[in-house]
């Protein structure tokens, strides 16, 4: 059965059926009114139990006056909702306006993005006709953390923020994934050998969760050349799990060799809510001509009706499509002439996929999500607490805005602090200038002064707030601190470039 045309919930105290799920649907901008109607029609011919609920997000919502782009009501339907059906939206040119998505994936806690991606040769003209990979993109940390600040005339920051709950749980999905999809490798992308902290921390949990999957393979690469391979040589990975901005980044190199970026399909899998959507965008330039191609949307409801319990449905869907792909029935961004049988408009496309509903590709390999568990099971498996480690502030990196040379720097700041604390170094762009710094080297007006103890001496936040004082005094701009300690002996920050 299925309630697909908005209709109100049952009032309070009515009974709700336990086995029809609660969708909120967001019909979008551009193309997304026309690829979601043609998403509803062919979800309800196929008996999806879902009872839609309208959200209203996006464009009108903007330029209503609320710069997230969504409303008080949108918020509302959402807690009612078992998950989240979202058509491209667009976003309005301008700083005032957030973006939708990512406030929707961080206030929802829609900590890991899932995006599989398949090549359908010959019938979609693919570089990789084997290519089957999917991409588990860490959603909510690294430089999505939104923190930026201009701190001097000529440099501006973007925090890097990685967490150990964060890596943890979205390795654990990605293990839990694979196992549960009949998957035999996972691979992990960072860029350790650079940033050996915060990527560092992201394949140390990847090495830690993977000894708890010794069924699944499981190798690490560092980004720039797993990007390149998945490139050249995609049917070398199955899942590759990675931080937020890398995953963004690769997600889009593998459906682009796929050559589908419009089928691609995602899931934000939280461990309250879920949120399913096409991976391309709202396509003004084709919106209201019916032209446009749902498929990608119609894959994200097929991963909708899988993290629901619903695989029945799903396989019935996703098979009638992948026949329809067969049979030569192509929306026009994947028409070829003279390879496909039909060019289908958007309605023409669904009616193609209702027509093929109960049918199975003869040669595209047929889904099963028979035995299929739901995915929201294992996102509500939170992370232990990690043992505390000792902590021991050992000294304090101060960044100061200033002109002066290096030598010039350093002697301002050894006359303002005196003995209080040593200067061990100044860095500039990260960068070691003094002492002993090289010509060569450019600098801006964005110094890293570390003050650090000689080692076994301890230091404390009244020698902090001291050396701040007596910076101040002397007249020294300073614009940030971070303070340097050791956790259990070990250095929770990095040396400087040619210290
Ligand atoms: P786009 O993905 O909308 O379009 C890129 C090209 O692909 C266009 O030529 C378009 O016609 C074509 N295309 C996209 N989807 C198609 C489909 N289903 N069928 C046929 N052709 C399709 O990317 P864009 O033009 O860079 O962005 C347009 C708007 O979409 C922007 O406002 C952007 O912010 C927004 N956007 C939204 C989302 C989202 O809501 N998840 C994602 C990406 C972009």
């Amino acid at each position: 059965m299925a309630t697909i045309a908005p209709s109100p919930r049952p009032a309070s105290g009515q009974p709700v059926d336990p086995a029809v799920a609660t969708i909120a649907v967001a019909h979008g901008d551009g193309i997304g009114p026309e690829i979601m109607d043609a998403t509803l029609r062919i979800l309800e011919a196929a008996g999806a139990r879902i009872h839609c609920l309208p959200l209203e997000l996006g464009e009108a919502v903007y330029r209503a006056g609320h710069s997230a782009g969504i409303t008080d009501a949108g918020w509302e339907t959402i807690a009612r909702a078992d998950a989240i059906l979202k058509a491209p939206i667009t976003t309005p040119l301008g700083s005032g306006y957030k973006s939708l998505n990512v406030t929707l994936r961080k206030t929802l806690g829609l900590f890991a993005n899932v995006r599989p991606t398949r090549a359908y040769a010959p019938f979609v003209p693919t570089l990789h006709p084997v290519l089957d990979v999917v991409i588990v993109r860490e959603n909510e940390e690294d430089l999505y953390a939104g923190i930026e600040h201009r701190q001097t005339e000529e440099v501006y920051q973007c925090l890097k923020l990685v967490s150990r709950p964060g890596c943890e749980r979205i390795v654990r999905h990605a293990f839990e994934y694979a196992r549960a999809n009949g998957r035999r490798k996972v691979t992990c992308l960072t860029k350790s050998n650079i940033m050996k902290l915060t990527d560092g921390l992201f394949q140390q949990v990847f090495a830690e969760i993977g000894r708890e999957y010794p069924d699944i393979a499981q190798d690490h690469m560092i980004i720039d050349i797993g990007a390149a391979r998945l490139a050249a040589r995609p049917q070398d990975f199955d899942v590759v799990v990675t931080s937020n901005l890398y995953g963004d980044i690769v997600s889009d190199i593998v459906a682009e060799v796929a050559g589908s970026v419009g089928l691609g399909a995602s899931a934000n899998i939280g461990t309250r809510s879920a949120m399913f959507e096409a991976i391309h965008g709202s396509a003004p330039d084709i919106a209201g001509q019916g032209i446009a191609n749902p498929s990608g949307l119609l894959l994200a409801a097929v991963m909708m009706l899988v993290h629901l319990g619903q695989g029945e449905a799903a396989a019935r869907v996703h098979n009638a499509w992948l026949k329809t792909v067969e049979d030569g029935v192509h929306p026009a961004d994947i028409f070829r002439a003279g390879q496909s049988a039909e060019r289908a408009g958007t309605e023409a496309f669904a009616d193609a996929v209702i027509a093929r509903l109960g049918q199975q590709p003869r040669q595209l390999e047929p889904v099963s999500y028979a035995n299929a568990p739901a995915p929201r099971l294992v996102a509500s498996q939170a992370p232990a607490p990690a043992a505390r480690a000792d902590k021991t502030l050992v000294g304090i990196d101060v960044f100061v805005d200033a002109l002066d040379s290096p030598d010039a720097l350093a002697a301002r700041l050894q006359a303002a602090v005196g003995s209080l604390v040593p200067l061990a170094m100044i860095t500039n762009r990260g960068v070691k200038v003094w002492p002993a710094g090289h010509a060569e080297t450019l600098c801006t007006d964005h110094w890293r002064c570390r003050f650090q103890t000689p080692s076994g001496k301890a230091f404390n936040p009244a020698m902090v707030v001291e050396l701040l004082r007596r910076l101040a005094a002397a007249g020294i701009p300073f614009i940030k601190t971070e303070h340097l300690y050791l956790f259990g002996g070990e250095p929770g920050f990095s040396l400087g470039q040619g210290q």
